[in-house]
């Protein structure tokens, strides 16, 4: 963790040091004090690191995909108590003024200054499901954001219906907690299960809960802010253009108009953000639970699928599979599988188990020395892909497979050395790298 002491510019600064760490193998948190106009310390880049994403969920980086389907399939409700630290102080109706918030602009490209790290509360106005997820909001005055559900997730869902009747659709917006919180809000589940309840089962204990103040929903009772309100009915506000996970800015937008009722928070608040754009924090945070889900989903039809990953240089476009093939064809149907159950990738690329997926130098090796592109690829033109790549139109894409696997028959030796010549070398080196010598 870095403490940054020194004064910074309120705009782009936390953004572009958080880019900057990136280069680095264990990106640190960053902790800003003394950010120009902002009285409370800032915190970004928590999700940087998968090591610490896995830590924070209570396992390693290597056991993240088991560990996620097991814990997701024990989930633990959420309990209300009476009293919760997000609520030491109270700005209710005219006290609570969004232009006192300790928000920033994050590129250059931005139209303002948002909320990057607002986990939405929300409940189904049919069933009284409960929700979390995530929406970019744009800071507009003292009561009111934009705010885009272009995701078209349950938020989104919830809006419409509660529109259809005319009713607006009452919101609270979780700024700052336990990480677990954070990665539970960005999983995929059925319209149906609560995030809340998978951020039970990563923490191994229920989410403590208080009641809002001005709208009928609970939230996080450690949380450092929260923000309740409305998404007003039949009013649409301009809302981008904003700095994407592609790395572009994107004016798409469902430019929906939220209505601020109160602030509060701790004490002694921090205030999260995370990095928006194609930075490591804001791509991981949402890559370990895809993975986790397509790596279930592959093994029903392969189980000698052994790993998939989502390069953070992809922005959720690239997949690569690791599998112990069984079959000559079996890499040519793990890419099929894919490409159909995830629409977001263009490109996948199927890999032999020795290769380390989670390394791009490993993975281009592979391309390389494995890989013969007259007989080892193969493209589906017109498929359904993610809308905000800019290569793409009309929400269609063509899409390439690559079997980067070895034949079977195949003579060549990868070099090795004896693992004791391995392990000598790296007490040499680690003993460098801390000092010691
Ligand atoms: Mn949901």
């Amino acid at each position: 963790m870095w403490h940054i002491t020194e004064s910074v510019p309120r705009d782009y600064a936390v953004t572009a040091t958080a880019l900057e760490t990136e280069r680095l193998a264990q990106p640190p948190i960053l902790v800003f004090h003394a950010v120009e106009g902002i009285g409370v310390p800032v915190v970004t880049n928590l999700f940087a690191y998968r090591e610490r994403i896995a830590q924070a969920i209570g396992t390693t980086a290597a056991g993240i995909h088991r560990h996620w389907a097991e814990v997701s399939q024990s989930l633990i409700p959420p309990v209300v108590v009476a009293h919760g630290a997000c609520q030491d102080v109270c700005l209710i109706g005219e006290q609570a003024d969004a232009t006192r918030l300790p928000l920033m602009a994050h590129f250059g490209e931005d139209a303002g200054r948002y909320i990057t790290s607002g986990v939405v509360v929300a409940k189904d106005p049919d069933h009284g499901w409960g929700n979390l997820s995530y929406a970019r909001m744009q800071l507009r005055d003292r009561r009111t954001f934009g705010i885009s559900l272009h995701s078209r997730g349950h938020l989104w869902d919830y809006q419409k219906r509660a529109e259809a009747r005319g009713q607006a659709l009452e919101v609270a917006v979780v700024i700052g907690m336990h990480p677990a919180f954070l990665i539970g809000a960005a999983s995929r589940v059925p319209i149906e299960v609560d995030e809340v309840d998978i951020v039970g089962a990563l923490l191994r204990h229920p989410v403590e809960l208080v009641p809002c103040r001005t709208v009928d929903l609970s939230v996080p009772a450690d949380a450092e802010y929260i923000l309740e309100g409305v998404i007003e009915p039949n009013e649409r506000a301009k809302e981008g253009p904003f700095g994407e996970y592609t790395g572009y800015a994107t004016d798409r937008s469902t430019n929906n108009l939220f209505s601020l009722r109160a602030v509060t928070h701790r004490a002694s608040p921090y205030f999260l953000d995370v990095c928006p754009g194609a930075s490591k924090d804001h791509l991981s945070l949402s890559s370990v639970q895809r993975e986790a889900d397509l790596l279930a989903r592959l093994r029903q039809s392969l189980p000698n699928v052994q790993s998939v990953h989502y390069p953070v240089s992809g922005t959720h476009y690239h997949c690569y599979v690791a599998i112990d093939k069984k079959r000559p064809t079996d890499a040519r149907h793990a890419a099929l599988l894919v490409l159909g159950l995830d629409p977001y990738v263009k490109l996948v690329v199927v890999l032999d188990p020795d290769i380390d997926i989670t390394n791009e130098s490993d993975v281009l090796w592979a391309l390389a020395t494995r890989m013969q592109p007259r007989e080892d690829t193969f493209i589906i033109d017109n498929m359904t892909c993610n809308i905000l790549d800019p290569s793409s139109s009309g929400g269609a894409s063509s899409k390439l497979a690559i079997d980067a696997t070895r034949p079977e028959s195949w003579a060549a030796a990868r070099l090795t050395l004896p693992d004791e010549a391995m392990a000598l070398a790296r007490q040499i080196a680690q003993a460098r790298l801390s000092g010691d010598v």
